[in-house]
């Protein structure tokens, strides 16, 4: 299975080629799986199968946890300098930067997303994130504590030695991103999983890996599915510590793995359902311009999604119809992720395309009102018309549970009381928007929402420097910024007796 893929893009968005190692990235060399799986990369854009990539199993789990060991107890962790580590992940960063139109152009390929966006915010963002965390990889430090005079004490913060991370199908070079750049700037080696949908941009991320001159063993990226890979990382009994971004149903498997086996520590950034809350004194074009980039970008496909939007009765009719003629602008402007102009792509695959037409139907016969979109757009490939429903009740399937497409529910509300207990409706928490332009009453409201990012005035606006996590079981942890680096390290406390007292 090991072997190379090239893809020659002719496009008019972009013109060259992309090669990719089609095998399992274990110890700084590709191998073959034990086991010799496969899996199928589909291009959601037509249906149509792209190539085959290896798929691991357990065994091939064993064999990186190995080689992560090695270059953990040899050659990285605390062997090699923070300044060091920090150097290497600026060079990667340049180096992602230096082929970014081919990583976006896989990206676009692999998931369906819109080839100018790609490059911009997925791969751009990987660059700024590897950098980011570049600049942390000297100033992990622990504290000197005063007790007395008899004793010297001071914490170190230690990495955990080999990290597990498994990530999603909707950013997938932002997500290894998030996730590597804490885990090498604390001094840790990583064996990772990309989601077997949309393997293609950590296989090439491997080559770069090598090129920056990490030791071999300090990433290992080990392709394949979930109730194998995803599950072998999660029992493992010699990876300390799995941090894990998907769907909450999969987060709770890892806990319970973890639970039942070595008792690793967990990090989780799970799904969400999150509100959007427009008030009457907002200035509803910048509301508008947001909501739809807030359920729109990505098709829907993103976590913090403002899937739930909810209108005081005063701007409902000006907010709808601006949002309306937003969605149909978006629909007219659907198409192949690579023809510039192209606004909205395809959904990543037939199952998430099944799931998503699955949950019109049901917003149809729960009785909310289908204002616009909700059918596919062409006949070949995933995709779905951006969708508004309004007369959505917080009972209604569409309105409590996670579609991950492009699907709004409508719920026009009176009071800020009202709208507050209506927006806390829900299992999930991972983020909040609301809209107003009374300072006063955006503040309270933004603090009243129980969710871990609150954005006032705009939506799924990400900085790298800001953490990022969930409340409620929308996770567990917290991920960029600072936070991240205590996520990725163990305190250990010194104690030094200088005296002679007992
Ligand atoms: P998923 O949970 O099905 O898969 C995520 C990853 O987990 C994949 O790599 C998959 O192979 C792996 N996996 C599946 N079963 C596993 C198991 N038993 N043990 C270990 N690993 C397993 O989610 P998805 O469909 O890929 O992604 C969509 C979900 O991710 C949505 O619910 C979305 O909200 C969530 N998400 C959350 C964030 C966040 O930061 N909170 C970001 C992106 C996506």
């Amino acid at each position: 299975m090991s072997g190379t893929y090239t893809h020659k893009f002719d496009t008019a968005a972009y013109k060259g080629e992309a090669t990719i190692n089609t095998g399992l990235f274990i110890g700084g060399k590709w191998v073959d799986p034990i086991e010799g799986g496969s899996i199928e990369v589909v291009n959601p854009a037509t249906g149509k199968v792209v190539t085959s990539v290896a798929a691991g199993t357990k065994a091939d789990v064993d064999l990186a946890v190995e080689a992560a060991e090695k270059a953990y107890k040899t050659v990285w962790g605390l062997h090699y300098p923070g300044a060091g580590r920090g150097k290497l992940l600026n060079k990667l960063a340049d180096l992602i930067e230096k082929n970014i139109d081919e990583f976006a152009a896989l990206e676009a390929l692999d998931v369906g997303k819109i080839f100018a966006k790609a490059k911009a915010i997925d791969i751009g963002g990987a660059v700024t994130c590897l950098r980011y965390y570049a600049g942390w990889a000297d100033k992990v430090q622990g504290k000197t504590i005063e007790t007395t005079e008899n004793k010297l004490a001071y914490t170190r913060h230690e990495p955990y030695g080999v990290v597990g991370q498994i990530v999603p199908w909707n950013f997938p070079m932002g997500m290894v991103s998030w996730k590597i750049g804490p885990a090498l700037a604390t001094g840790n080696t990583v064996v990772l999983k990309p989601s077997e949908m949309t393997p293609l941009t950590a296989l090439k991320l491997a080559d770069l890996i090598n090129e920056a001159g990490f030791p071999p063993g300090v990433v290992n990226i080990v392709n394949g599915y979930g109730h194998t890979v995803g599950q072998a990382i999660s029992e493992h009994p010699r990876i300390h510590k799995v941090a894990f971004t998907g769907s909450t149903l999969t987060g709770r498997k890892i806990l319970k793995a973890s639970a039942e086996t070595n008792l690793k520590v967990v990090t989780l950034e799970l799904g969400g359902k999150s509100p959007l809350v427009v008030f009457d004194d907002a200035d509803i074009d910048q509301a508008v311009k947001w909501a739809s980039h807030g359920i729109f970008f990505n098709m829907g496909q993103a976590c913090t999604a403002g899937s739930r939007i909810f209108l005081q009765e005063g701007i409902y009719g000006a907010f709808l119809e601006k949002f309306t003629a937003i969605a149909q602008d978006l629909a007219a402007k659907t198409g192949d992720p690579f023809t510039p102009g192209t606004q909205h792509g395809p959904q990543v695959s037939q199952i998430q395309f099944d799931r998503i037409m699955g949950y019109i139907d049901s917003g149809k016969s729960d009785g909310a009102t289908l204002h616009v979109g909700g059918e596919r757009h062409g006949s070949e490939g995933f995709f779905v018309k951006p969708t508004i429903f309004t007369d959505c009740h917080p009972d209604m399937k569409i309105t409590k549970e996670e579609i991950f497409g492009p699907v709004a529910a409508v719920i026009k509300f009176k009071t800020e009381e009202e709208a507050i207990d209506l927006a806390n409706n829900t299992e999930y928490g991972l983020a909040c928007h609301v809209f107003s332009q009374n300072v006063n009453r955006a503040i309270r409201v933004a603090h009243a929402l129980e969710a871990g990012s609150a954005w006032v005035n705009c939506a799924q606006f990400t900085e790298i420097s800001v953490p990022f996590g969930g409340y409620k079981q929308s996770g567990i942890g917290r991920e960029l910024g600072e936070y991240a680096l205590d996520t990725y390290t163990q305190v250990k406390a010194v104690h030094i007796n200088i005296g002679t007292n007992l």
